[in-house]
């Protein structure tokens, strides 16, 4: 496939930066996931908006305005569609500190960033059938990642070791929760649970990533005039839901059917996943 790296298009396997660089060596830098489908993009602006909060936290100058990356985008599209024919693709997005020529924890404040994007396959989305979509079945564990899970930086060591934790168990993802026993976020997803008839999904802060999906999901609840609101969910109350959902730009509205070994409602997609997803396809390329 073909990658951009600082200004240039080339292919993925011959672009090279230096080991220098303080995203390599300090995990110094923010990143993004843009889908896209069939050479549209899902939730553009609201991905320049997370980047630009990202980059503002770390005190990058990417010198990158949003329609610069939209043609970064449109071009590793184009170029890559003969690549990936199912026209489900990712648009990875890096920026990261640049190359300093001393390891020194502080920054200094001019370094030229170094600014890196390529395109990669996304899994097919779940299939909008109840019967037909892949419940997911998840591990509960405690959320060991830092203070900041707000910005979405390349140091991902902490939601890598959490993710390996239920791979090598055979599940697809792990749900995290904080000393409290309140749901943050899984190690790659956001999470919902249908409570009582009313969706519910854990408020922005500090302890989780403001998913670009959990965003174009609230809307779509709105738009579909289901009931939901943004608070603070128990373990207990997950465990308990009658659905589970989890969602991230490969995901979209994933229905979670096992929770540590235990059915979730009656252990299949449920009728407020469905109505959710129809209404989340309706808008997704206008959100
Ligand atoms: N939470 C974490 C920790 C993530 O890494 C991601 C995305 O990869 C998400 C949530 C979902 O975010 P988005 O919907 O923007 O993909």
């Amino acid at each position: 496939t073909i990658a951009y790296l600082n200004g240039d298009y080339l292919p993925v396997t011959e672009a090279r930066i230096s080991p220098l660089d303080r995203g390599f060596l300090f995990g110094d830098g923010i990143y993004e996931v843009i889908p896209c489908h069939q050479g549209k993009t899902i939730g553009f602006s609201a991905h320049m908006d997370r980047m630009g909060e990202g980059l503002e936290a770390l005190e990058i100058a990417s010198g990158m305005s949003a329609e610069d990356w939209l043609e970064v985008v449109n071009q590793l599209l184009q170029q890559n569609a003969t690549f990936i024919p199912s026209g489900y693709i990712g648009i990875y997005l890096h920026v990261s500190r640049g190359t300093d020529t001393r390891r020194f924890h502080a920054y200094p404040k001019d370094l030229s960033p170094t600014l890196f994007a390529f395109a990669f396959e996304l899994a097919n989305p779940p299939k909008c059938d109840r019967d037909e979509v892949k419940g997911l079945r998840v591990a509960l564990a405690q959320d060991r990642r830092w203070q900041r899970c707000n910005i979405k930086s390349t140091s991902l060591l902490g939601n890598v070791m959490h993710y390996q934790h239920s791979y090598q168990s055979g599940l697809d993802e792990t749900i995290l929760f904080n000393a409290g026993e309140e749901v943050t976020e899984a190690s790659s997803c956001n999470v919902f649970a249908v409570i009582n008839g009313e969706v519910v999904t854990p408020s922005l802060d500090h302890q989780l990533l403001p998913g670009i999906t959990r965003k174009i999901t609230l809307q779509a609840l709105q738009t579909a005039n289901i009931p939901h609101r943004e608070r603070p969910l128990t373990v207990t109350e997950l465990k308990q839901a009658d659905e589970v959902w989890l969602t991230s730009a490969s995901k979209e509205i994933s229905p979670v059917t096992e929770i540590q070994g235990q059915p979730v409602g009656n252990g299949k997609a449920g009728p407020v996943w469905y109505e959710a997803l129809t209404a989340f396809n309706t808008i997704k390329f206008s959100a």
